[in-house]
């Protein structure tokens, strides 16, 4: 092929092929010169300087594949005097990320938002290490265009998610009506839920019809403060966790008076592995199966489970009065059973029965959190876990949020 017309494939605005280097089964290196002389634009204070260029250096870029192959440029990198500091410094090249070209750069971001770096390592042939460099610089330019201003959303819903052991969680806001994760933060609580709603200014939070959320202390004095007329509901999404940790607290401690008991079929059917069959929302054989089961061995566990699948009847009750005779029956129910996480749950739910009830005035679907909070979940996993908060932080972004590459900007 005439180096024209790589020239033209690769099109790289001035810049054209000198020569190939090298060119085998797996890569291609190609040198470049630059078309015209334009002044350097200096890596160190980002400004244009017009002093004479002091040396060249070669630098080695990857770029995208062509035709299954990699392909590796050779570019000339100019060093000049900035007026700055006055000290010797390289050229900013607005294509280059780094080692690679921002479109390699660009196509990495793109992998790593549908798999763990590892993964997109391995399909790219690049270490781990180099594909995290690449990821969380994309991710945090990516930022600063598209996560420092925020749309108020008109209905929200505030989740808590951990990030490590020892209570260690980052805040998450979801625009309900768009299905996006659209401002998070490290920590939880009041002062961090204040810096969303002054981020999001008076203006921004006058806009803010429905909040969901799980109702805790914290996150009322902020948004009570914040937003006056904005309707607070306790979604189901949240009831379901609340309903979901009282069961599995009921759960261990049969468990363990199981085991103390020798009781081997029971301890089986209580097994940490069966957790999440019986904290399935939907009905499969399994879990009818343990129910059965369930129903002869160990009455608080079932008692618990059949408490928990009855909130239901709150939400699908045909209107508010409906629904209030029904959580009036739940809470009644929860307190009787004197299975003692039931019978605070109970009174929790007691105290916030206004908020549960909300539900029939800001209606706020709650499978987009549920989706949203699975998403990340499986990033954790995928990932085994971050250790370093700011990139957990881009990472939801990326796969539930506003630095998703499938929103184009
Ligand atoms: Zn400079």
């Amino acid at each position: 092929m005439q180096l024209d017309s790589v020239t033209e494939l690769l099109g790289i605005a001035n810049y054209k092929v000198a020569y190939m280097v090298r060119n085998n089964k797996e890569r291609t290196d190609l040198v470049l010169r630059r078309i015209e002389e334009e002044p350097c634009v200096c890596s160190g204070c980002g400004k244009v300087h017009h002093t004479p260029v002091h040396s060249t250096d070669t630098v080695i870029v990857e770029d995208l594949p062509i035709s299954g192959k990699r392909v590796f440029l050779h570019v000339p990198k100019r060093r000049s005097l900035c007026c700055e500091d006055e000290s010797i410094r390289t050229e900013e090249l607005q294509w280059l990320r780094g080692r690679v070209t921002l479109r390699f750069a660009n196509q990495i971001y793109r992998l790593t938002s549908i798999t763990t770096n590892k993964e997109a390592g391995w399909f790219l042939g690049l270490d781990d290490e180099k594909v995290y460099r690449i990821d969380r610089g994309m991710l945090e330019e990516l930022a600063l265009q598209r996560v420092e201003k925020i749309k108020p959303p008109r209905n929200m819903s505030v989740d808590e998610v951990a990030w490590q052991k020892w209570h260690k969680y980052v805040t998450n806001v979801i625009d309900i009506d768009n299905r996006k994760v659209i401002w998070n933060h490290e920590g939880r609580g009041k002062t961090v839920l204040d810096k969303f709603y002054h981020k999001l200014g008076k203006k921004g939070c006058g806009k803010i019809e429905a909040v969901a959320s799980d109702g805790a202390r914290e996150f009322l004095s902020s948004t009570k403060k914040h937003l006056t007329k904005a309707v607070i509901v306790l979604d189901h999404f949240h009831v379901k966790k609340y309903l979901n940790d009282a069961v599995d607290t009921v759960r261990k401690e049969e468990l363990r008076k199981a085991r103390q008991q020798d009781n081997k079929e029971l301890s089986a059917i209580l097994h940490c592995n069966k957790r999440f069959i019986l904290m399935q929302n939907t009905v499969t054989d399994k879990k009818t199966n343990i129910l059965h089961k369930l129903e002869s061995l160990n009455e608080r566990v079932y008692q618990s489970m059949l408490l928990k699948e009855q909130f239901l009847s709150v939400y699908t009750a045909s209107d508010r009065q409906a629904a209030y005779t029904n959580l009036r029956a739940w809470i009644s129910a929860a307190i009787r059973s004197n299975i003692q996480p039931l019978v605070d749950l109970g009174y929790k739910f007691f105290r916030k029965r206004h908020y549960v009830l909300n539900y029939f005035i800001g209606k706020i679907t709650s499978a987009i959190s549920e989706r949203i909070n699975n998403k990340i979940k499986r990033l954790k996993l995928m990932a085994y876990g971050y250790r370093d908060v700011k990139y957990f932080l881009l990472k939801i972004h990326q796969h539930c949020g506003l630095l998703s590459p499938k929103l184009s900007t």
